[in-house]
């Protein structure tokens, strides 16, 4: 694609900060390494977790795989900007990342469960909040086992918490059904493209613009 931008772009502003949740295995980490692929100035926060590495994890990638003791340690720190026992685990996204990424005006994705995404909501209501969902509990199960990372009794734990999860996506902003994985991928950018669209921000950013051509 040519880029053939003749007008002004001005005015820096914080990155638009997202919340992604949905139950173990509707596709959510699949969905945003994809997204990232496709969509420019946007990131993913590397959360802390207690729990072990799944075999195909890699540490400082998927996750920051720290003990409970560096955990805890982190949260007497006030290292967090928000944190969850999920499935028996701790879960934390820390503040410094998030906070120096918006500010340079990139974009933030948070993978976090439903409690934290209630954390962010109280702490940065501008935030954006998205919900995943998978076709059927059927096909969530399927992708669970076919995913191959985790033992039957890892499974049956997540499946029964699935439905505590999902009774949580009221409170979001937007719902994405992860049927086809094509489909749920341009609709999860359909909705970054239509938060970088919104007055209040193309007022920001051509500012210069709007002045000449209102002069
Ligand atoms: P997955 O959902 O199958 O990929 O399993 P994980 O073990 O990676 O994540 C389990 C749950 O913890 C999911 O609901 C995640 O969204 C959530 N989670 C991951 N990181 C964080 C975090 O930093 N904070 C919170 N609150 N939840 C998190
Ligand atoms: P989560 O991060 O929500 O736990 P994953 O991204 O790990 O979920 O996806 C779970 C499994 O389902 C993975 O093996 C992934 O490749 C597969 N998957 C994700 N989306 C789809 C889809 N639309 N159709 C079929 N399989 C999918
Ligand atoms: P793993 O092989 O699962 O990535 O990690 C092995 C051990 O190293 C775990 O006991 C975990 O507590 C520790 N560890 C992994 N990553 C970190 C990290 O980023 N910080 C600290 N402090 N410990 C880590």
């Amino acid at each position: 694609m040519t880029l053939n931008q003749s007008y002004p772009v001005t005015g820096n502003q914080q990155g638009v900060l997202y919340v992604i949740a949905a139950p173990s295995g509707a596709g959510k980490t699949s969905l945003v390494a994809a997204l990232l692929q496709r969509v420019s100035n946007i990131c993913v926060s590397v959360s802390h977790t207690t729990r072990a590495a799944r075999p195909a994890e890699v540490n400082g990638v998927n996750y920051h795989f720290v003990s409970i003791a560096t955990f805890e340690a982190m949260l007497t720190n006030a290292v967090f900007f928000e944190h969850a026992k999920v499935y028996d685990n701790y879960y934390g996204t820390s503040k410094q990342t998030v906070v120096e990424k918006l500010q340079q005006g990139i974009d933030v994705i948070l993978e976090i469960d439903w409690q934290g995404a209630q954390s962010v909501r109280a702490l940065m209501p501008d935030s954006v909040s998205i919900f995943i969902l998978p076709p059927s509990r059927q096909i969530l199960e399927q992708r669970l086992r076919a995913r191959g990372q985790d033992t039957e009794t890892v499974i049956t734990r997540r499946m029964q918490a699935a439905v505590a999860e999902m009774s949580h996506y009221s409170a979001f902003d937007y719902v994405v059904i992860n049927d086809q994985f094509e489909q749920a991928l341009q609709d999860l950018q359909a909705i970054v493209q239509t938060q970088r669209l919104t007055r209040a921000r193309q007022q920001v950013k051509y500012a210069q613009l709007l002045t000449e051509l209102l002069a």
